[in-house]
C-alpha cells in the first residue's frame, strides 16, 4: 500500500509498504481522508521530535475492509479515533484518558506513536472506532479536531449566555467558534489577523470581530460586550494568552486552546487571579467520549464543516500542503490518499 513517511526533518516521501494486518479487536480500515494538522506540521519540521521513519495522519475517515472485531464490518464507515489509552493508570481509571501516562496514539503525538493514516489502510482497535453513517469521509475526518473544540468547550464553566471572546480564526479556531456557539455563547467576538478568515468568523457565527493590527483587542471587547466570561486563545503564544486573560471577567474563565512553545514562559499577577477569581485553564487532547459527541454533531449537521475543508490532496502533495500552512494559506487541508486530486 501506499503510504507518505516522515523519514526525516523536514522530509516526506511516499513509500510503498506492506498492508497491515488486524489482530483480534482490530479492523483493517481503508483510508478515504485524513486531515493535515498543525501537529502534523510540528513533527515535519522537527518542532515536536519524532523518530523515523514515521507515517503521520490522526485525523481520519474510511471504510472497514477486514475485520476482526465482533459489532463490525467490512462496509462499515468509520472515523478514527487516534488516541489509545492505558486503562490502567490512575487517569484512565478516572476517565480522563487524555491524560493518560502511557498513551499510545496512531499518527499523532503521544508516549507511543504507531503508523497513522496518511496511508491506504490503517489498523485500529475496536474501541476506536465510531460509525459515521452516510456523511462524506472528509467530514467523517473532522471528528478529530472537532472533539478537541468538544474538550475545550467542556473545560470551561460555560452556561448559555455567557460572552466568549476568542483570538484565531484559524481552522480550529473556526470549529472551535461554532462549537462554543453551539453550546449557547453569546455573544462571540473573535479576533482575527487574516482579512478572510475574519470575514468567515463572521458567517459561522461570530457577533462582532476585531483585526488586531487595526485596533487593540482587549480594548475592543470591553467597549463593545465588556470583559468576557470566557477568553480563548487559539494561536499558542504568549501575547495572544495574555490579552485573552486580560479580555477575561471577574469569575471568568481563560483558556489556553493554542499549542504554546514547550519552553514558554509568562508573568502573572497572583492578586489578579486572587481578587478577581480568574480561572486560569488549558485543554488537552481528547477524551473517548468527546469524539462520540463530535461524531454525534457531525451527523446531524450541527458544525459547517465543508466550508473549512479548502483543498483536497494526495500523499505526495503533503509537503506544498505544509509550505501552505506556514502561510496561512487556505483552511483545512485534506489526504485523499487512495485517491490522485
Ligand atoms: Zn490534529
Ligand atoms: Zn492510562
Amino acid at each position: 500500500m501506499k503510504t507518505a513517511a516522515l523519514t526525516d526533518v523536514g522530509e516526506m516521501e511516499v513509500q510503498e509498504r506492506e498492508q497491515p494486518t488486524p489482530e483480534d479487536g482490530e479492523v483493517l480500515v481503508q483510508v478515504s481522508a485524513c486531515g493535515v494538522c498543525m501537529t502534523d506540521f510540528h513533527m515535519y519540521h522537527g518542532s515536536f521530535a519524532v523518530d523515523t521513519p514515521l507515517v503521520l495522519g490522526h485525523e481520519s475517515a474510511g471504510t472497514i475492509v477486514d475485520s476482526r472485531a465482533e459489532g463490525f464490518e467490512s462496509g462499515d464507515r468509520v472515523a478514527i479515533n487516534p488516541t489509545i489509552p492505558c486503562n490502567a493508570c490512575s487517569y484512565c481509571k478516572r476517565g480522563e484518558t487524555h491524560l493518560c501516562e502511557n498513551n499510545t496514539v496512531i499518527g499523532g503525538a503521544g508516549e507511543t506513536i504507531l503508523d497513522g493514516a496518511f496511508a491506504e489502510y490503517v489498523r485500529v482497535p475496536k474501541t476506536n472506532v465510531e460509525d459515521i453513517g452516510d456523511m462524506p469521509f472528509k467530514r467523517g475526518a473532522l471528528a478529530e479536531p472537532l472533539a478537541c473544540c468538544v474538550h475545550g468547550v467542556r473545560q470551561t464553566d460555560i452556561e448559555q449566555g455567557d460572552s466568549v471572546a476568542m483570538i484565531g480564526a484559524g481552522p480550529i479556531g473556526l470549529l472551535l467558534l461554532q462549537t462554543f456557539r453551539n453550546r449557547g455563547a453569546s455573544p462571540i467576538v473573535v479576533s482575527e489577523i487574516d482579512d478572510d478568515r475574519r470575514e468567515l468568523a463572521s458567517e459561522l457565527g461570530a457577533d462582532h470581530v476585531v483585526d488586531p493590527t487595526d485596533e487593540d483587542p482587549v480594548e475592543f471587547v470591553k467597549e463593545t460586550i465588556g470583559p468576557a466570561d470566557i477568553g480563548v486563545e487559539v494561536v499558542g503564544k504568549v501575547p495572544t494568552i495574555e490579552q485573552a486573560y486580560d479580555m477575561t471577567a471577574k469569575g471568568g474563565n481563560t483558556l489556553i486552546f493554542g499549542v504554546p512553545d514547550q519552553d514558554a514562559t509568562m508573568e502573572l499577577n497572583p492578586f489578579d487571579i486572587y481578587f478577581n477569581e480568574i480561572d486560569l485553564r488549558g485543554t488537552y487532547a481528547l477524551t473517548t467520549e468527546d469524539f462520540e459527541r463530535a461524531v454525534s454533531l457531525l451527523k446531524q449537521g450541527r458544525i459547517d464543516s465543508d466550508t473549512l475543508i479548502t483543498e483536497e490532496i494526495s500523499l505526495g502533495d503533503l509537503p506544498t500542503a505544509f509550505d501552505r500552512m506556514a502561510n496561512a494559506k487556505g483552511l483545512k487541508k485534506i489526504v485523499r490518499p487512495g485517491k490522485d486530486v
